[in-house]
């Protein structure tokens, strides 16, 4: 197989499930416990913690462990918003966050929240004057994501961090896609609260971290001891070991942010050559390394998904599916793009397993099935 989806998510490094056997097997001890295993145990958090800390540039006290990005992002806005200011009613999110976000977004707006949403240029990267004229004094909290998970566009947390703390808001950060592609520097990016997701970085499913800057404002939301009591439950300790030595790999991430970009370079060079009516969103904005979002002409994402299995390569349509069938991802509509070409959409993401030889063996392969099929459109279109 060639997996080409490494936005949903990525297999995990075997140092990775190394790392993690000994905690099922051996060091199995609750965290919490005063005995000996339990301290161990506790050692063992300690350093993952101190890990992790250490690799993504903040203090070992900052970091929250969860369950996810999911919990980590609604932990950030649930527990910020909880100790907002009265007079701050309004929260701000980017039209383009992912899914699960957004939904809180609209669950915020039922409990009584002004919610407003940042818009986004045709080329999926963020309208700033739009930002500027929606984050003011009666603002209690705005979340942007760090980079998009469809189209691979980086968002401008600087920028925005300068506005948050003009209005004295806090800013958090889904770096989800971000964090084990890029380099990222919690104390110096500007945000007050970030999420991220083991499985994202060739850790495991089911584990992430909510860093939060010491000192904020914060009301936990699921009550308990663990995590200096910001959220309770007996720690995931194979999962935290696990998402641990995921970050400890990213030593040689400049390198490899490299590699993987010169490959989805060639990779949509040679594409837009050999088929022409090639579109390819974001690719000329700052974007993710491995992140290619396009469509073959108005090809429906189906027909290209198909064929790209065919072919033993797993990738993504831009595609929300519910129950019978597919709507135009939420993206790509605000970006502008009409149905007919989002459901057109293809993602094809890049990461730390893919080779020269995939991307070879793929546009020797993909370009022949597709032709026919794109002169049939062009002779209909006609
Ligand atoms: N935010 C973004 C930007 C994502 O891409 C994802 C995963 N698709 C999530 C949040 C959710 O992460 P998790 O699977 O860890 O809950």
């Amino acid at each position: 197989m060639i997996y080409l989806d490494h936005n949903a998510t990525t297999p995990p490094a075997p140092s990775v499930i190394e790392a993690m056997l000994p905690i099922f097997s051996r060091l199995w001890a609750n965290a919490s416990s005063q005995h000996g295993p339990g301290q161990e145990a506790k050692r063992v958090l300690s350093a993952a913690r101190s890990t992790v800390a250490q690799v993504l540039g903040c203090k070992p006290a900052e970091v929250i462990f969860t369950s996810g990005a999911t919990e980590s992002n609604h932990l950030a806005v649930r527990g910020l918003l909880a100790v907002a200011a009265p007079e701050r009613r309004r929260v701000v999110f980017s039209c383009i966050e992912h899914a699960g976000h957004l939904r809180l977004a609209r669950s915020l707006s039922e409990a009584g929240w002004a919610v407003d949403f940042i818009p986004v240029h045709s080329d999926g990267t963020l309208d700033l004057p739009a930002a500027q004229a929606l984050i003011g004094p009666d603002v209690a909290l705005v979340s942007l994501m760090a980079a998009n998970n469809e189209t691979g566009a980086l968002m401008p947390v600087a920028e925005v961090a300068a506005l948050t703390k003009a209005a004295g808001a806090p800013l958090h950060v889904d770096a989800t896609q971000f964090i084990g592609k890029q380099l990222f520097h919690f104390a110096t990016c500007g945000a007050d609260a970030v999420s991220l997701s083991a499985h994202k970085l060739q850790g495991p499913k089911g584990v992430g971290a909510l860093l939060l800057r010491q000192g904020l404002a914060f009301a936990p939301q699921t009550l308990g001891s663990q995590e200096r009591a910001r959220r309770g439950g007996t720690e995931n300790l194979p999962g935290i070991v696990g998402l641990a030595a995921a970050l400890a790999l990213l030593g040689d991430i400049a390198l490899e942010s490299a590699r993987v970009a010169q490959l989805r370079d060639l990779l949509e060079s040679e594409l837009t050559r050999a088929l022409p009516g090639t579109h390819i969103w974001s690719q000329g904005v700052a974007r993710l390394p491995g992140t290619s979002y396009l469509r073959f002409g108005q090809l429906s994402a189906d027909v290209v998904l198909q064929r790209l299995e065919r072919l033993g390569v797993a990738a993504s349509s831009g595609a929300a599916c519910s129950s019978g069938g597919s709507a135009p991802s939420h993206v790509l509509t605000a970006m502008g793009v009409p149905p007919t070409q989002a459901l057109a959409a293809v993602r094809l993401s890049l990461g730390r397993t893919t080779t020269a030889q995939d991307i070879a063996s793929l546009l020797k392969e993909l370009p022949p099935l597709l032709a026919p099929l794109l002169r049939n459109e062009a002779l209909t279109v006609e």
